[in-house]
């Protein structure tokens, strides 16, 4: 699950990380007000206005602005709120803006220039290890560093067992090529944001850039935290800054259904039950000449209920010109699913292509009848690999 970065900020502050300050707000009058009252606590006379999306490469979108005054904060609000803002990772179609993150400007000039880093944790499934990532030539174009010059990108492997350690912190902060107070700063840094990487079962905790400010602080400006979701019922308070507007609505109905689903874009929708078989018959598919429009794993039960939710999603997909339902009956009995394919195909009404079931395993022949016997323009097939060669045969008739 992927949060917000005003949302990533508020858990590092929460372990004592030292972040970019700031509100979110929904509407230009809250942005003024927040701007007001980080003028008022912290003295800032510059603000940026950043908007919050599931998605980076903000700044070259155009979505972080730099205010320089509370007035201006709520022209640039207004100017966000509700843009669709493209960026390099949002793809052509952009994301729309909702809230905006109104956080004090930390670029400010001092004793010396600021400095931009690179600094994530993730996990190497390879190593069994955690891994720091990090680099002096953090900010906006960290891509291009390691496509250009990957000798700048350091890497400090963590025994998860012992954790991240000082001599590893110091080694770091020194490849940062940071001392005095700054060293020190960045040592406290990173142990605050390994506890929070740890506390919270994060898969990816990414901040680019951490800023060294002209008066040697080292803060996070920006936050990408993913969170593993095989870890979030141990986490109510995290579960509740899931924001469902930022997902694909689909992807969201599928897992309402706990329906595994993944898009594709070929012309056959399939329902299968198990990750193998579903593999297997994205793969028949097309060695039959189709090509599969998703990957769909309805799950051992295989019910009325979630063939009817399955059957729902798939014809989401305008692409979809035939249905494969492959359904192997080994605790699921094959008469009760070919019951909820008539059941759901009738409760749905518009069908307009046609479906193909294959049903094997537990009662697979009287599954074959309900199907025969239904009057719906639903064919049966027992062997995998006819059931594959009709779908191309009904595919090709049709064209
Ligand atoms: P991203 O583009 O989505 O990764 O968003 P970031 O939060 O990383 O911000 C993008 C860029 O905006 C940063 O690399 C900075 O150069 C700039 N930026 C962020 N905060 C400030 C700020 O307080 N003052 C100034 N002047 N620039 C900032
Ligand atoms: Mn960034």
């Amino acid at each position: 699950m992927n949060v917000h970065e005003f949302q990533g900020k508020s858990l590092l502050k929460a372990y004592n990380v030292d972040i970019q300050e700031g509100f979110v707000a929904e509407t230009p009058e809250q942005a003024v007000t927040i701007a007001e009252q980080l003028h008022e606590k912290l003295g800032s006379e510059f603000f940026v206005v950043k908007a919050q999306i599931h998605a980076g490469g903000r700044g070259k979108g155009g979505g972080v602005k730099l205010a320089k005054s509370a007035g201006d904060v709520g022209k640039l609000t207004s100017q966000m709120l509700g843009m669709q803002l493209v960026t390099p990772q949002t793809g052509p179609e952009g994301k729309k803006v909702k809230k905006v993150l109104i956080a004090q400007d930390v670029y400010y000039k001092g004793e010396s220039e600021p400095e931009e880093f690179y600094v994530s944790i993730l996990l190497n499934r390879d190593k069994g290890r955690y891994i720091v990532v990090y680099s002096p030539e953090g900010g906006m174009s960290i891509e291009e560093v390691a496509e250009k010059s990957p000798d700048l990108i350091f890497t400090e492997e963590i025994d998860p067992g012992t954790g991240l350690q000082p001599f590893q912190t110091r080694n770091i902060a020194f490849k940062l090529g940071l001392y005095g107070n700054a060293f020190k700063n960045m040592q406290k840094f990173l142990s605050g944001i390994y506890e929070t990487f740890i506390s919270c079962d994060a898969q990816l905790l990414e901040i680019n850039p951490v800023l060294k400010t002209s008066d040697n602080r080292v803060l996070a400006v920006d936050c990408k935290l993913v969170l593993d979701d095989n870890a979030l019922f141990r986490h109510t308070e995290l579960m509740a800054m899931r924001d469902l507007n930022e997902e694909d609505p689909i992807d969201v109905e599928a897992g309402e259904h706990n329906l595994n689903f993944v898009k594709l874009d070929g012309n056959v929708g399939c329902m299968v039950n198990g990750a193998g078989l579903a593999m297997a018959t994205m793969d028949i598919i097309k060695l039959s000449g189709g090509s599969p429009a998703n990957f769909l794993d309805v799950g051992g039960g295989a019910s009325p209920k979630t063939v009817e939710a399955g059957f729902r999603i798939i014809l989401k997909d305008p692409a979809v010109k035939a249905i494969l339902i492959n359904i192997f009956g080994g605790i699921v009995r094959c008469d009760r699913v070919a019951n909820g394919v008539v059941e759901a195909y009738k409760s749905i009404g518009e069908i307009n292509v046609p479906v193909i079931v294959r049903l094997q395993g537990t009662n697979a022949e009287e599954a074959k009848k309900i199907i025969d016997n239904s009057g719906l323009e639903v064919f049966s097939a027992i062997s995998f690999r006819e059931a594959a060669e009709l779908v191309t045969k009904i595919l090709n008739k049709k064209n």
